[in-house]
């Protein structure tokens, strides 16, 4: 049984003042019998960490370094996040591929040194409106999630998470249906089932894109959809916590 997961992915928002008011909000308002995160900016991640240590909610960040330490300027390693608190990182967030060039061999690696350092990779795919209208949606996440097959190995997806994120919901208010997003949930599970089928089984694939309370409940009574990853809603405490009680 997959045990559901409701990730925040604050991006770049947030200062002390106004995280310390939305994590207190959070941490008394979760309820039930589903995991959460809270994927923060890197300068946070302590201030989040311990805040929500002993509650059942983790620490997460939005990306890495691929490398494991050296004269990379501005980088931060996944030695660094784990040393900070963090159990979850982001990669291949859309963002970072579209507007930071990563490419899917990057990602593969971000994923693998998040994997050496104990922490749990949430590894993003998703295609763009225009793949979409091409129908290449499959083509898409199955590029994307092979870069990571080959690079760190199927085994590598026990207990990690996979994340599909179509790049036109995101941020843009328009969410994929329930169907449409268990389509995809469906083939990347298959996907990774030709390769390992007890870790696909297992395999917790969130979906993300303009998740609200509005339409959470809809989208997780999809089977496949194990939780979300969710950005712009994880911001207000009220829409979070709906969010959360809807995966419960
Ligand atoms: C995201 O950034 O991962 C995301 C899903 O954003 P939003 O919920 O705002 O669409």
């Amino acid at each position: 049984m997959r045990k559901r997961l409701v990730a925040g992915n604050w991006k770049m928002h947030g200062n002390r003042a106004a995280n310390a008011v939305l994590l207190e909000a959070i941490v008394a308002g979760i309820a039930g019998d589903v995991e959460c995160a809270v994927c923060a900016p890197y300068p946070y991640l302590v201030q989040v960490a311990d805040r929500l240590r002993g509650t059942a909610l983790a620490c997460g960040a939005q990306n890495v370094s691929e490398h494991a330490q050296g004269a990379y300027t501005g980088e931060v390693s996944a030695a660094m996040l784990a040393d900070c608190g963090c159990r979850y990182v982001i990669v291949g967030h859309s963002e970072r591929r579209q507007l930071y060039g990563e490419s899917d061999a990057q990602v593969a690696a971000k994923f693998a040194v998040v994997r050496s350092a104990g922490m749990t990779p949430i590894l993003c795919v998703g295609e763009t409106l225009a793949e979409r209208d091409a129908g290449k949606t499959e083509s898409t996440v199955a590029r994307q999630l092979d870069a990571v097959l080959a690079g760190a190995g199927a085994g590598a997806f026990a207990n990690a998470v996979l994340a599909y994120e179509p790049v036109w919901a995101i941020g843009t208010g328009r969410n994929a249906t329930p169907e449409q997003a268990r389509d995809v949930h469906a083939f990347l599970r298959g996907r990774l089932a030709e390769q390992a089928t007890g870790i696909a089984r297992e395999l917790r694939i969130l979906y993300g894109g303009s998740v609200k309370a509005a339409n959470a409940a809809a989208l997780f009574a999809m089977p496949e959809v194990d939780g979300g990853l969710i950005g712009g809603a994880s911001l207000v405490a009220a829409e979070f916590l709906a969010i959360a009680r809807a995966a419960h």
